[in-house]
């Protein structure tokens, strides 16, 4: 046993840690009250676990981490351009960590964050939600795994897949006894982190749209549609019977911290009036290359002319950030998607006001600050879904 494997242990370790210490931070007088529960986990974060104690065989191949090795393999199985033909997909570390381990595979099962969380809960190996499944090659339209999959010879181990927020099983007896939960507690599917937040703002109807505007722009629309399109990185998750449609602009936050102050902006926003249009006409980004609306790897940031006054400077640079946001929400129409209705705000530039005013204005629908953003709100809703079924 080298380092890598005492590594291994320790994220998964802390993450059970975490999880046990949260619920034993739960208020004990609340306890006897929790009728369900389900976890948010980061997309594509997956475990190689041995199915006879739920352990862990390997490190867990961490959200971001790259298996190059894998992806000729997988493009050459999988339909070209679909989701899982990125080196960061969970069916890329599947197969990376397939063609690297020669011994103990028998007993071995893919689970995802969330799915080895929520096992720690129900006790039963081997069950996932749609959501994260996605990155694994599973078609939420025909609710199975597609034929050029099943056929590998690793497909035993594929999880079962339900939909987010389905009960899987009555919570453990030990667990139940630990926190004070109650005799009919049930464990439910989860999703993953960025579809919990999207639930938590409340968006549940075709053409409600939530933008995040953290450091990048990404937006993420509910759809009657599923639309899917590589060049520009949008793809669909199901959502019961929609679909949540996706993209990402690089331009957003990060632009506006390399120029101004979170104290600035906030003092220079105050000084803008949202209801005149800038004709400052800029393409804010953080380096060179755009993925959505525009796909080019090369294109370069637009910030100039820069006028003297900053009040003037940001308010270009605000609107031009709205217009990337109205043409986003323009594309994914062409591409065949329900047309946004009314869009809820996240992230860091959620709170500024004369944004929102010019948002609203170059969008043309209501642009609002979403009342919740915390991806365990999200999660709590899919176990309050579950616990009504
Ligand atoms: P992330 O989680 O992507 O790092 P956050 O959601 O925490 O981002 O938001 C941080 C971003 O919010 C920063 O890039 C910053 O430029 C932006 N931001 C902070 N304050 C304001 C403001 N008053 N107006 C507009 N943007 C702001």
């Amino acid at each position: 046993m080298g380092k890598p494997m005492q590594v291994a242990m320790n994220w998964a370790s802390s993450w059970k840690e975490t999880l046990l210490s949260l619920l034993e931070d739960l208020p004990p007088t609340l306890c006897p009250y929790i009728a369900s529960i389900s976890i948010d986990g980061t997309s594509a974060t997956t475990m190689i676990i041995d199915s006879t104690t739920g352990e862990p065989l390997c490190k867990p191949f961490l959200y971001n981490e790259s298996c190059p090795d894998a992806l000729p393999f997988v493009t050459s199985i999988a339909p070209e351009n679909h989701t899982v033909c990125a080196g960061s997909s969970t069916l890329s570390k599947l197969v990376s960590w397939w063609n690297s381990h020669n011994s103990d595979k028998g007993n071995a099962i893919l689970m995802h964050q969330s799915d080895w969380l929520l096992w720690l809960l129900h006790g039963k190996l081997g069950v996932s939600d749609y959501n994260n499944a996605l990155k694994v090659g599973y078609d939420p339209e025909t609710e199975s795994y597609p034929s050029w999959l099943v056929s590998q010879p690793f497909s035993y181990l594929l999880p079962t897949v339900k939909p987010p927020g389905t009960p899987i099983e009555s919570i453990k007896e030990d667990m139940r006894k630990q926190f004070g939960f109650p005799k009919d507690c049930v464990v439910c599917t989860g999703t993953t982190d960025s579809i919990a937040a999207f639930l938590a703002a409340g968006a549940t109807l075709p053409g409600k749209a939530v933008t995040s505007l953290g450091s990048t722009l990404a937006i993420k629309l509910l759809s009657t549609y599923r639309i899917e399109d590589s060049r520009f990185g949008v793809y669909s998750h199901r959502l019961d019977d929609k679909w949540l449609v996706g993209g990402a602009s690089n331009t957003g936050g990060a632009v506006l911290r390399q120029i101004f102050t979170d104290d600035q902006l906030e003092l220079l926003s105050q000084q803008i009036n949202p209801l005149v249009a800038s004709t400052l006409d800029y393409y804010p980004l953080p380096a060179n290359g755009e993925r959505f609306p525009i796909a080019d790897p090369n294109m370069q940031p637009r910030l100039h002319p820069r006028p003297e006054n900053d009040v003037h400077y940001l308010h270009g640079i605000l609107e031009s950030i709205a217009r990337i946001e109205a043409k986003a929400f323009g594309l994914l129409k062409e591409l065949g998607a329900t047309e946004v209705e009314e869009v809820y705000t996240a992230g860091g530039g959620a709170k500024n006001e004369a944004w929102r005013k010019i948002r609203e204005r170059v969008l043309g629908i209501p642009v609002r600050r979403a009342e919740h953003t915390e991806a365990a709100y999200g999660a709590a809703l899919l176990a309050l879904k579950g616990a009504c079924q």
